[in-house]
């Protein structure tokens, strides 16, 4: 299976990931965590991302597309993976496409977690006041959320038209238990 979990800051992408991958098998790639893990070790692609990712802003198409080529090559993504915080922008979702044809693979589902902004704001903010994994990330200051929220506006929404219009999107309300939601997402993946 290979998925792609679309969804602003908060929607709860992390959460359904784990479950997903770990019920389908398949590894979670996650491109907030991979480019928080290089900035931590100050290699090349973290020293090029930090300034961008401390400010909330995306990192350049360019830098995102090779690191997910070379991540592709690698040998546990050719049973399948689910890609959180990728593609980002429109350029990164048919730059993905073309990346996955040279491969000889596809994506089968885009799935998208629908949250209205005002919950993604107060969940991210709950989260820094309690004691969970993310609450140290230093971009959950309100002034950089408010700037993710709106980057995930601007540029993200647009891939939603773009996996409609191939017959592979699945929308699923995000503003329920993870429970609930995960179960919406496995009924819509068998059913389709
Ligand atoms: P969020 O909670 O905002 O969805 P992520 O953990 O997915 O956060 O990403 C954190 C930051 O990493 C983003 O604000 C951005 O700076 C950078 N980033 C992650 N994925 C991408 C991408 N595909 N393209 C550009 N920048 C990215």
């Amino acid at each position: 299976m290979r998925l792609v979990i679309l969804g602003g800051p908060g929607a709860g992408k992390g959460t359904q990931a784990a479950r997903l991958c770990s019920l389908l098998n398949i590894p979670w790639i996650s491109t907030g965590d991979m480019l928080r893990s290089a900035i931590a070790a100050q290699n090349p692609l973290g020293i090029q991302a930090q300034p961008y990712v401390e400010k909330g802003e995306l990192v350049p198409d360019p830098t995102l597309i090779e690191f997910m080529r070379s991540r592709l090559d690698q040998p546990d993504a050719s049973k399948g993976w689910l890609f959180d915080g990728y593609p980002r922008t429109a350029f990164q979702a048919e730059e993905l496409d073309f990346l996955l044809d040279d491969l000889g693979q596809a994506l089968d589902w885009a799935i998208y977690l629908d949250v209205p902004p005002t919950v993604m704001m107060s969940r991210i903010l709950g989260r820094t006041g309690s004691d969970s994994d993310e609450s140290c990330r230093l971009d959950d200051q309100p002034d950089i959320v408010e700037r993710r929220i709106e980057l995930f506006q601007e540029r993200t929404i647009p891939i939603l038209e773009y996996y409609e219009q191939r017959s592979r999107l699945l929308k699923v309300s995000g503003d329920q238990t993870p429970e609930q939601i995960q179960q919406e997402i496995l009924q819509k993946l068998n059913q389709v």
